[in-house]
Parts: C-alpha cells; sequence; structure tokens
C-alpha cells in the first residue's frame, strides 16, 4: 500500500518530466522506519521490489541496496518531524539554476513569494556524500525545497502527494523564471509587495 504510493508517485514524476532515466530518488517516513527507492532504479518504471526500508541510521532493514542518498532522506527526516515525505530528482529547469548557482529569488510572481519566499541553492558536494546530505539539510530549516548545486532538487512534504506538488511547483517557477530572463526587462515587485506577500503567507494554507 505504501510502496503503491511510492511506485505511483513515480510515474507521476516520470509523466510530468520532473525525472527521466534512472535519476533521482523517493522515500516516505513510515512506523518501521524509511521506504525509499533502491539505487539505479527508473522512477518511472518502479517494481514493488524496487522499495527498500531503511533505519534512521540509514541501515536496510528489508529488500535490497537503498538509494545511494539515503543519508539525505534521513538527516532530512530528522531534522523535520513534519515531513513525511521527500523527492529527490534531476528536473531540467531546476537542473540548469542550479548548475548556475542562481537561486530563484527574483520578486517576479505573487504565487512564488507565497509559495516558496524563494529556493536556495545548498553548496556542491559530491552526490551520495554525507557532506551533501549535511549540507542541503540546513537549508531545510526554513524551506522546504532546495536545489543542490550543478546536480538536482530536493522538495519536503508532510506527505507524498505534496512533496510532489512542490517539486512540480518548483520546476515550473524555474520555467517561468528562464522565460522572464528571455524576454527581459521583468518588472519586479515592489520591497513593499513583497513583505505584504509574506505576511499573507503567515494567514493562508498552502
Ligand atoms: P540513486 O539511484 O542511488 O537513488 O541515485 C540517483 C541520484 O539522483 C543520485 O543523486
Ligand atoms: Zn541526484
Amino acid at each position: 500500500m505504501q510502496a503503491e504510493k511510492i511506485i505511483q508517485t513515480g510515474k507521476r514524476l516520470y509523466d510530468k518530466n520532473l525525472t527521466f532515466a534512472t535519476s533521482g530518488n523517493i522515500s516516505i517516513r513510515t512506523e518501521k522506519g524509511i521506504l525509499i527507492t533502491a539505487s539505479g532504479t527508473a522512477l518511472g518504471m518502479l517494481k514493488e521490489s524496487d522499495i527498500v526500508l531503511i533505519d534512521f541510521e540509514g541501515k536496510e532493514i528489508c529488500g535490497g541496496k537503498a538509494s545511494s542518498e539515503k543519508m539525505l532522506h534521513v538527516e532530512l527526516y530528522k531534522l523535520r518531524p513534519d515531513v513525511n515525505a521527500i523527492i529527490h530528482t534531476h528536473p531540467v529547469y531546476l537542473t540548469a539554476f542550479a548548475a548556475c548557482r542562481k537561486p530563484l529569488n527574483e520578486p517576479i510572481m505573487s504565487e512564488n513569494i507565497l509559495y516558496f519566499e524563494d529556493i536556495p541553492v545548498a553548496p556542491y558536494s559530491m552526490p551520495s556524500s554525507t557532506e551533501l546530505a549535511e549540507n542541503t539539510v540546513q537549508y531545510f530549516k526554513k524551506r522546504d525545497v532546495v536545489m543542490m548545486a550543478n546536480h538536482g532538487a530536493v522538495a519536503a512534504g508532510n506527505s507524498l502527494e505534496q512533496a510532489f506538488l512542490k517539486m512540480e511547483t518548483a520546476e515550473y517557477y524555474a520555467k517561468v523564471s528562464l522565460t522572464v530572463k528571455l524576454i527581459g526587462e521583468p518588472k519586479y515587485l515592489s520591497e513593499k509587495d513583497v513583505d505584504d506577500l509574506i505576511n499573507l503567507k503567515r494567514i493562508m494554507v498552502h
């Protein structure tokens, strides 16, 4: 049942061009530990045997070899008790901004300020390293979506559905940002507009 949710989310990510081939990984927090995709699996074509149960130290309890980014997931669950699902993928536009190490922080759209405030870029570390996990997780103290320099993006939510919607919206934000740069001469929201939006966010549920 819970594994099925991961399988369906993998398909959705693939159908929406938010992942491709064997890039990325998905996990959920459960009562027994963390269910996470196995290393090297194609998220668009997951089978039940591709889902591994690990403990909160990253040790495999049941199934094959867990994702090489398992410590990123483990550290993030430890930091944020409200987070129950994590998606890491390499969507084209977010990854391009991550490659340029450019955070998405220009006040171009009211909705994106309400939803994210901004999307920062965590410093580069080797994929799968504990350094990558530690550096990236720090950004989740204040944000739910973070880009990883020269790598991709991570979205956290209190459900898999929420994590998916965050990744989808973040990629949309990256697309709009690039399009605005191509058109040129954007008319930015003022500091007051941004402050008002941030205050509005406090009374809205997102
Ligand atoms: P895994 O297949 O080991 O989960 O790795 C994919 C990935 O995106 C590494 O950063
Ligand atoms: Zn990756």
